[in-house]
């Protein structure tokens, strides 16, 4: 009789060679591409739930490196949906990219794990995606996509779009000079604070697994040397209706009327776009540039935010205590982050809770 002490593993099936056995076994991919996929580059930008899924599914595919970068320190409300995170990464209070690093280690020790602890600006984007072959969206905000999606159209670097809402979600893969681009699909960001966020509407698991699982597979395409066999549409999953909907956004590359990739300008790249961020001194408060996109609506914002905090506006400004912080947004979406003296701890509040 056998007992589950007795079964000892085989040390070949251990070896290195055997682990990505069933990957080889899918014939578009084979020997060849596994290879490839071994020579890659990706960078996964943000770490958040998108992040978690896209780097564990990278790093046991065994892309040669990934680089994962985020700003953010990780909360126990993460832990709903960024499946790489566990209890005591968050009670140790490491930030997000580290945490992801060390436990994606202890996976595949074959795979370059790169850490970054930065949030992604128009100053050190060339910096941080100079060397990657595909870049794979896990950000939280349209200000820092619209700065990927400029950078890689500038360098012809395949990148893939996701985000989430509630139950929704949407991806888009962009090949430079193939393939509409984010700016094709969103000439201009939508008006700060009328976009909901996480925080304000909500987010549920399964969703993010599903975009995060298309963006993964759409990145290993690209790495393997499968380009053709890319995704050419922008895919919404409405997973709580039950639809799936494709959107054929060819009409809108060929109108070459796109700023970005028919005109080539970069306005995000050049830092024309970027919204000035600053500490304030000796205040404990980070002033966060206004994003472009016109005037914030008071009424509407404070609505949106009725739920996480107490909401006090005027004509001039709109403020909330939220925690130990208290944002201060005014008209034109500048917002005051009081209670820290941190640019990303600001950012990141701000993409939080007034979105962008
Ligand atoms: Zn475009």
């Amino acid at each position: 009789m056998t007992t589950h002490s007795n079964i000892k593993p085989d040390p070949g099936k251990q070896s290195g060679d055997d682990r990505y056995a069933r990957q080889i076994c899918f014939a578009p991919l084979g020997a060849d591409g596994q290879q490839q996929l071994a020579a890659g580059r990706a960078l996964v930008c943000g770490c958040g739930a998108l992040g978690s899924v896209i780097a564990n599914t990278l790093v046991r595919a065994g892309v040669g490196m990934v680089r994962i970068v985020d700003r953010d320190f990780l909360e126990m409300n993460n832990l709903q949906r960024q499946v790489i995170f566990n209890e005591k990464d968050v009670t140790s209070g490491l930030p997000k990219a580290i945490a992801a690093a060390q436990n994606l280690a202890t996976v595949n020790s074959q795979v370059t794990i790169e850490p970054v602890v930065e949030d992604v600006t128009y100053a050190n984007i060339d910096t941080i995606a100079a060397d990657v072959d595909v870049i794979v969206d896990g950000t939280d905000n349209f200000e820092t996509r619209m700065l990927i999606n400029d950078f890689a159209v500038k360098e012809a670097r395949p990148w893939i779009y996701g985000g989430c809402i509630g139950a929704e979600g949407q991806t888009m893969t962009i090949l430079p000079g193939k393939t509409a681009c984010l700016g094709c699909l969103m000439p201009e960001l939508p008006p700060p604070g009328t976009t909901p966020t996480c925080d304000t509407a909500g987010i549920l698991g399964p969703v993010v697994n599903v975009i995060a699982s298309f963006e993964a597979m759409e990145a290993i395409k690209i790495l393997s040397g499968n380009l053709e066999a890319t995704n050419r549409q922008l895919m919404i999953f409405e997973m709580w209706h039950n639809r799936v909907r494709q959107l054929d956004t060819t009409k809108l590359f060929k109108t070459g009327t796109c700023l970005t990739c028919a005109k080539h300008k970069f306005r995000w790249l050049d830092g024309n776009l970027s919204s000035g961020s600053a500490v304030l001194c000796g205040r404990n408060s980070v002033q966060i540039g206004a994003p472009a996109g016109g005037q914030v609506s008071f009424p509407q914002l404070a609505q949106k935010l009725a739920s996480v905090g107490e909401v006090t506006h005027n004509r001039y400004l709109l403020r909330v205590t939220i925690a130990e912080h208290q944002l201060t947004v005014f008209a034109d979406g500048r917002t005051i982050v009081a209670g820290t003296d941190d640019i990303s701890t600001a950012r990141t509040l701000v993409a939080k809770y007034i979105g962008s």
